[in-house]
């Protein structure tokens, strides 16, 4: 790096990677990116950065990125170059000529939790005035949807409560079903200077995580339950917060909904939620569980953190309802250094759910079935608006291999590599008669495609990220798009193409579009962005500066409401043909799917999934460290490299899912949230033997 020399001039963007919404100064010489640094003058990092960020430039101008748009009859062809044009006309008929013989609900879109706020409002914007239906869905589908129901009905706000400054504030820090140190690792930086300086911590995971026997900080309490029982955990907690006679009354009394209250304290004062009852089920020790509990409840202030530990279950947004009721209960609300705070996996999850990417909701989370919303946005877009949500990303790929959806146009989403189920996917897109794909590079879902539209990297445009605490930051264009046109202007051709002209002309007109029809974002502009470097929102007439903290003199719904949460087993169990459990989840040197990180100069290079096991559950397999093992679910196979690992529970394995060539979410059934269809992603029942064993 150091031999690229001084740089000319430095443009201060977002990281595209992690939810944390880090700032960086991209140091330019001529075209050339020469390094990121990071910003201190970014509020979500003050300075830092992890490996990941520092390295988020090489990926933009790797010999892979296509630059040429594509298209092509039938996936069994070659793909031909063609000109912009050429390439917007045919996705434009194809979804034409598929809606007048197969219905106007035969078609839909799919936006990224990658793209920027603008680009994601123009796609469901396109579904919605150009398609004319609700069949618009975003890959938050797959991580925090249950995050977005579950706070939602029970505080009002489908977003985390505190700026991450907050945490500096908690005395008891909870982190349930996260890997902040890994995952998320500026934010987790910043979260063991807080027990550095005397904060106590929770972890509730399978795995001994770093938290969990960290050589300079580590939990207090470790509960290591097995994969699938959050809720029963979650409740056994609340029980002992209800029999100890741990609530706070007086915030319960006067912040909340007294009959909801005095139902939920009925059903969780009930023996089957005691510590003692729920052990069998989690495995658990009860007296941990009721140390942790006293401990979260005494403490002045009590902060949850949460991932998708929690909402990749069949029960993912009760166990978000039940992680509310837990902050409800001990008045952890309103105020710095409490609360609850989804980690978002990916860069715009936020801002992609508040932008009105689900088939069931306008921008600004209001349904698609409130007429006063349906008019106000009717009466912007000049066009009527159906009133009936649209297909969820699963079931798109369902009525796709019914035969009954036909026409796909997806921005920024790897359907093959990211999807549960593999099978289910390739089958649902090879049956579908136009795939488009707009993506950096020939993914795995372009195999399936029939017109390829070059997209643009974050260095290629202007826009906004909104991180996961709530935190909307300016993404900067430091080098013109590779392929001529950045995302937001290629759906704007491809909306004017399907008879609905667009014609904005640069993304801060887009954002005023949505600042005058999104009640959060009403004081939003790129000028006051400029002035403030970034703004959390609601950012509106009652908080022009924005609002870092939620829900401080009342719940966002008036009263906060207390669910039940009863805990409903997972199909996924183990049995004789497959008797461990396997649970997946990310490594510090990758991003997801691994499209960017595994084309940077990361020096911190893995360069393989990897299946972890206990060495109990190896021995008993005759598996040596190293050895290549074949992993079986109901769903599908593959075979990775072994690594022993004591920090798993013994019958449980663990792989991550960076690199197509495992193809881990081959094994990863359909089995999802009863509430959002979010795949169980954490829970697959598998065998794994040795592969000269098989
Ligand atoms: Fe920050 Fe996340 Fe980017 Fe790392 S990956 S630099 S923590 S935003």
């Amino acid at each position: 790096v150091h031999e690229k020399g001084l740089p000319d001039r430095a443009i201060v963007t977002t990281c595209a990677y992690c939810g944390v919404g880090c700032s960086f100064k991209a140091e330019m010489k001529g075209n050339e990116v020469i390094r990121m640094v990071p910003a201190a003058s970014g509020r979500a990092n003050e300075g830092h950065s992890c490996v990941k960020g520092r390295f988020a430039f090489g990926y933009a101008t790797h010999p892979d990125r296509i630059t040429t748009p594509l298209i092509r009859q039938s996936i069994h062809d070659p793909w031909q170059a063609v000109s912009w044009d050429e390439a917007i006309a045919y996705a434009a008929a194809e979804f034409a000529r598929i809606q007048a013989k197969y219905g106007r609900e035969s078609v839909g879109g799919i936006t990224s939790s990658r793209c920027t706020n603008e680009e994601t409002y123009l796609v469901q914007k396109l579904v919605r005035a150009a398609f004319g239906n609700n069949n618009v869905d975003t890959c938050a589908r797959v991580c925090h949807a249950p995050t977005g129901y579950g706070l939602k009905r029970t505080l009002g706000e489908s977003a985390g409560t505190q700026d991450f400054a907050s945490v500096m504030h908690a005395d008891v820090i909870l982190v349930i079903g996260a890997n902040p140190t890994e995952a998320h690792p500026v934010f987790g930086a910043r979260l063991k200077r807080r027990l550095r300086q005397g904060a106590r911590l929770i972890v509730i995971d399978p795995r001994a995580t770093e938290l969990v026997r960290g050589t300079h900080v580590r939990a207090t309490y470790h509960l290591p339950l097995k994969p699938g029982t959050n809720v029963a955990l979650l409740n056994a907690l609340s029980h002992v917060i209800v029999s100890e006679g741990l609530v706070d009354e007086a915030f319960v009394a006067e912040r909340c909904e007294p009959e909801a209250f005095a139902q939920w304290r009925d059903f969780i004062a009930q023996p089957r939620h005691s510590p003692e009852a729920s052990a069998a089920i989690t495995g658990v020790p009860a007296a941990s569980v009721r140390a942790a509990a006293r401990l979260y409840a005494n403490a002045p202030n009590a902060a949850i953190y949460y991932g998708l530990g929690v909402t990749e279950h069949r029960q993912g947004a009760t166990a978000v309802i039940a992680i509310a009721n837990l902050a409800m209960a001990t008045g952890n609300f309103g105020r710095p250094g409490v609360g609850v705070n989804p980690l978002r996996g990916q860069n715009n999850v936020q801002g992609s759910c508040d932008m009105g990417s689900f088939p069931h909701e306008f921008p600004g989370y209001r349904h698609v079935s409130d007429a006063p919303t349906r008019a106000l946005f009717e009466a912007a877009w000049g066009v009527p608006l159906s009133s009936e949500p649209g297909l969820r990303l699963p079931n798109m790929l369902a009525e796709a291999r019914a035969g009954r959806f036909k026409g796909l146009y997806l921005q920024g989403e790897d359907l093959v590599q990211s999807e549960p189920n593999q099978r289910h996917v390739r089958a649902a897109l090879a049956a579908m008669e136009c795939v488009v794909v707009q993506d950096l590079f020939l993914n795995e879902t372009a195999a399936y495609a029939h017109v390829f539209l070059p997209g643009a990297s974050f260095l290629e445009k202007n826009g906004t990220f909104t991180n996961a605490e709530r935190r909307i930051s300016r993404v900067r264009q430091v080098m013109p798009p590779l392929a001529g046109y950045e995302d937001w202007q290629v759906t704007q051709k491809l909306a004017s193409a399907l008879g609905y002209p667009m014609t904005y002309t640069h993304p801060a007109e887009i954002m005023d579009e949505i600042a005058r029809l999104t009640p959060q974002f009403r004081g939003v502009s790129y000028a006051k962005l400029e002035a403030r470097g970034s703004l959390q929102w609601p950012c509106n007439d009652e908080a022009p500066d924005g609002t870092p903290v939620l829900h401080v003199d009342g719940f966002v719904r008036g009263k906060g409401a207390f669910l039940l949460t009863e805990y409903v087993p997972t199909p996924q169990h183990p049995d004789a043909r497959f008797p461990l459990i396997l649970t997946t989840g990310r490594i510090l040197s990758q991003y997801n799917v691994g499209t960017q990180t595994r084309r940077t100069a990361n020096t911190l290079w893995d360069d393989a999934d990897l299946l972890h096991l206990h060495p109990e559950d190896a021995a008993a397999r005759g598996i040596a460290d190293g050895d290549r093992v074949h992993l079986e679910s109901q769903v599908g196979s593959t075979i990775l490299r072994a690594v022993l690992d004591d920090r798993l529970q013994p019958g449980l394995v663990f792989t991550t899912f960076h690199f197509p060539e495992s193809r881990t979410n081959a094994l990863i059934t359909s089995s999802s949230d009863w509430a959002t269809n979010c795949p169980e992603y954490k829970v697959t029942a598998v065998q794994v033997r040795r592969v000269d064993a098989t």
